[in-house]
């Protein structure tokens, strides 16, 4: 399989190159050259097949000529080592719970495989392999948690001083081994800045090889249409038509549904469910792509306003509004109501939602009040302790707390302290090589 840019214009590499690449070199996203096809009775038939069973099959047409089979098979059998569970509402409604592996969000899934690849391709080449992130909370942990203890991958994250919150420092700074979390003095732009300057810098490309983990890798993408497609195994939703309504900010995550779909998993419509940062909601609507600064909200993770993968959706539909419209609707929800959903789901159902899964419980709400005896399905993708200040004043009462996520809490942080310039990171990355 090769993979081509969204903008055209440069040559179409190897899975390979596109991984450790990132953007491509006409500044567009990497896409398969084509999806296959399969047959939805084929994935109805594979309901006692295992997660990584699932993954293993489905991913093969990407990823078997670039990796062989064995070690593929030890890629998936260790990326999602984790349960998947389904938890049903109500007769109509249930909730895919993707935050079960160990940093209590769904960007594990995509993290651990993507740092598994890559170990593979520096074992390959016999080559350390640097990866560069920023990070302005969760990404920064799901992905270093993935790369922790892989070999001949040294992981440095970037994070602003003061600007993320006690647990996440923690997740971040106590990892050690061939993770090294940087302490900026600035903001999470100025480590942004800081990353896009060192991959343009010809003197570190020397000396090292650097590779970006941000959400814009094609090795984060793809390992996110397996869980869909485990879904439709074990709903099998050939008896009935189903929606999945997906918390949306960057929208990888819905991207990785409408390419599971375009394989076959018979999911007749996808919900992008968004706060306050609606640009997706408004092109829908509107036809028009109007990218904004980002207001920040309850469900942070999806503060976004010019989500990048935007331009996969588009390369997807073939620019064509109508097309995208046959598969996805968009709803936005404020703040307050996403509070209220918090509360009216404990309260109805006993159920603890985080608050991006709430906002997908507004939306699919919306949904069915249009599309009546519709199962829906919302994906969700965080464990509400990870949101405790938002969830706990909201159902009244304290959310518990998973071992694992406790056991950051009483480690010490080990970070450096850097100031918020290209030449403060160069000098930390060429002290150590
Ligand atoms: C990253 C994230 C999202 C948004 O996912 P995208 O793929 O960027 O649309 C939603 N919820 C949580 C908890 C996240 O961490």
């Amino acid at each position: 399989m090769n993979y081509q840019s969204t903008n055209g214009s440069s040559p179409a590499v190897s899975l390979q190159q596109a991984v450790l690449n990132g953007l491509a070199p006409d500044g567009g996203l990497y896409m398969p050259s084509e999806i296959p096809h399969v047959s939805p009775e084929f994935i109805g038939a594979m309901d006692s097949l295992s997660f990584q069973d699932i993954a293993y099959i489905f991913g093969a047409p990407y990823f078997l000529d670039s990796v062989p089979g064995f070690e593929y098979r030890r890629i998936v059998d260790e990326s999602f080592n984790f349960d998947v569970p389904l938890v049903q509402l109500d007769r109509d409604s249930w909730v895919l719970e993707l935050f079960h592996g160990p940093t209590l969000a769904f960007k594990d899934f995509a993290a651990r495989f993507m740092a598994r690849l890559m170990a593979h391709y520096a074992q390959e080449f016999d080559q350390r392999i640097t990866v560069l992130v920023a990070t302005s909370g969760d990404t920064g942990s799901a992905v270093a948690h993935g790369f922790l203890g892989v070999d001949k991958i040294d992981v440095v994250i970037l994070y602003p001083s003061g600007r993320v919150s006690v647990m996440q420092e923690k997740q971040l700074t106590t990892m050690g081994q061939n993770i090294t979390a940087l302490e900026v003095q600035g903001s999470f732009d100025d480590c942004q800045a800081m990353v896009k300057t060192a991959f343009l810098d010809p003197e570190l490309a020397q000396r090292m090889k650097l590779a970006s983990a941000n959400s814009i890798n094609i090795a984060r993408l793809l390992p996110q249409m397996f869980y869909y497609i485990f879904l439709c195994s074990r709903l099998r939703p050939q008896w009935m038509p189903i929606t999945v309504s997906v918390p949306s900010g960057n929208l990888g995550n819905l991207t990785a549904g409408l390419m599971a779909k375009r394989m076959g998993a018979p999911i007749q419509h996808f919900i992008a469910a968004n706060n306050n940062n609606d640009t997706l909601a408004q092109y829908l609507r509107t036809g028009v792509f109007h990218p904004k600064p980002s207001v920040s909200t309850v469900s942070n993770a999806m503060d976004v306003g010019n989500p990048s993968n935007f331009a996969r959706m588009q390369a997807l539909y073939n620019n064509d509004v109508e097309a995208m419209r046959h598969d996805v609707i968009g709803y936005s929800f404020t703040d307050g109501q996403t509070t209220r959903a918090i509360a009216t789901t404990y309260k109805q159902y006993g159920y603890i939602m985080d608050p991006h899964g709430a906002v997908g419980y507004l939306a699919l709400q919306e949904y069915q009040q249009m599309h009546s005896s519709c199962t829906g399905v919302i994906v969700e993708t965080a464990h509400p302790a990870k949101f405790a200040d938002v969830v706990e004043p909201a159902i009244g009462q304290t959310v518990p707390m998973p071992d694992r996520l406790g056991a950051y809490a009483a480690r010490a942080k080990q970070s450096i302290v850097i100031g918020n310039t290209f030449e403060d990171l160069k000098t930390f990355l060429t002290s150590k090589h």
